[in-house]
């Protein structure tokens, strides 16, 4: 495998994508491709790809056949599509997983990982005023990687990793270290969220606890979400890749601190539209795939605990 940077020589109609993953019925990604390709005047679908890891290499071929015009990848695939592209991006070097395929002017396959560019392009939204010196990422699984990527790519100073099972806290330092040091910056596993998070200009929630929690489920993670901010300095700002329901937990309890705090469908908004361009060619208005996304949140995510007094 080799790296490849440039985007494709795209197609301009009837463009066929998806997503690949496993569990993906819940997914706003075909509402938000829709908005993007009727913003810029294509025609196409984008579907939803629910395989086992043994059929990865047949879409990643169809993708090489022009049957699909490209895809994103999620959980559990990023990984093995790294492996199986043809070509990688040389920022997903690091990471080795992928979150989008694309097809490039000579017919192969290139791998992209635009969960680091869409969080990086979130942050830099959210701090124009202050760089983030000292980043928190809670979480040590996928995404939490990107988020370390992004945290370096602005320009972080010290990047503070707190995961619930610590060897991996540590893994993930150690496999990102030399990336950290290659930028002058300190990568560090913490032990406890407490510390983690104290004087952090930026604390990333990058766990999967509380993804789409609901009642008593939503009420713990704001709890917790609460002790972990307990040690947060004032003005620090909160973005949790958490995205349903639409205030989650994490946002709840940052805003009940006086914290400024996102969810992420910022990231999955900006991440959907990065691959769609390296897709297409065409830049959509972001703004009307947010709202596109917040749309259909809206019309999945009733949740008695967001709405009690
Ligand atoms: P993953 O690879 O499966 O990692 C899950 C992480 O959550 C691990 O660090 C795990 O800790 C931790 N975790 C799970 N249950 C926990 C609990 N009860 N208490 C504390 N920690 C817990 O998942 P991922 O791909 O990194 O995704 C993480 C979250 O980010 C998901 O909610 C996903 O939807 C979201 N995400 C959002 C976007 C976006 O565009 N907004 C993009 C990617 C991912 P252990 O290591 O101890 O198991």
């Amino acid at each position: 495998m080799s790296s490849a940077e440039a985007p494709p020589g795209a197609p301009t109609k009837g463009l066929s994508l998806g997503l690949v993953g496993q569990r993906i019925h819940y997914s706003l990604s075909p509402q938000i491709h829709h908005a993007a390709l009727e913003n810029v005047g294509l025609t196409g679908t984008y579907k939803l790809i629910d395989i086992d890891g043994d059929q990865l290499a047949e879409v990643v071929e169809q993708v090489r056949r022009g049957e699909l015009d490209g895809v994103n990848i999620t959980t559990p695939h990023k990984e093995r599509a790294f492996e199986l592209a043809d070509q990688v991006e040389a920022s997903t070097a690091v990471l080795r997983a992928i979150n989008t395929l694309y097809r490039n002017a000579a017919g192969e396959v290139v791998g992209a990982n635009t969960d680091v560019s869409g969080l990086t392009r979130v942050i830099h939204n959210v701090n124009l005023a202050t760089p983030p010196h000292i980043v928190c990422v809670l979480g040590a699984g996928g995404a939490a990687r990107a988020a370390v990527m992004s945290a370096l790519e602005v320009g972080a100073r010290e990047v503070r990793v707190w995961n619930r099972t610590p060897s991996r806290a540590r893994a993930l330092v150690n496999d990102l270290i030399a990336t950290a040091e290659a930028r002058d910056a300190e990568l560090h596993a913490m032990g406890s969220t407490a510390t983690a998070a104290r004087d952090a200009n930026l604390i990333i929630h990058a766990t999967s606890r509380g993804t789409a929690a609901h009642g008593m489920a939503y009420r713990e993670v704001r709890r917790w979400a609460s002790r972990c901010l307990e040690t947060a300095p004032d003005g620090a700002t909160i973005v949790d890749l958490v995205y349903r329901p639409y205030v989650t937990a994490w946002v709840r309890a940052a805003g009940e601190q006086g914290l400024f705090a996102l969810s992420g469908l910022s990231m999955l908004v900006h991440q959907a539209a990065d691959a769609f361009e390296r897709w297409t060619g065409r830049a959509p208005d972001r703004n009307v795939l947010l709202e596109a996304a917040e749309a259909e949140l809206a019309t999945k995510a009733v949740d008695p605990a967001v709405t009690e007094a």
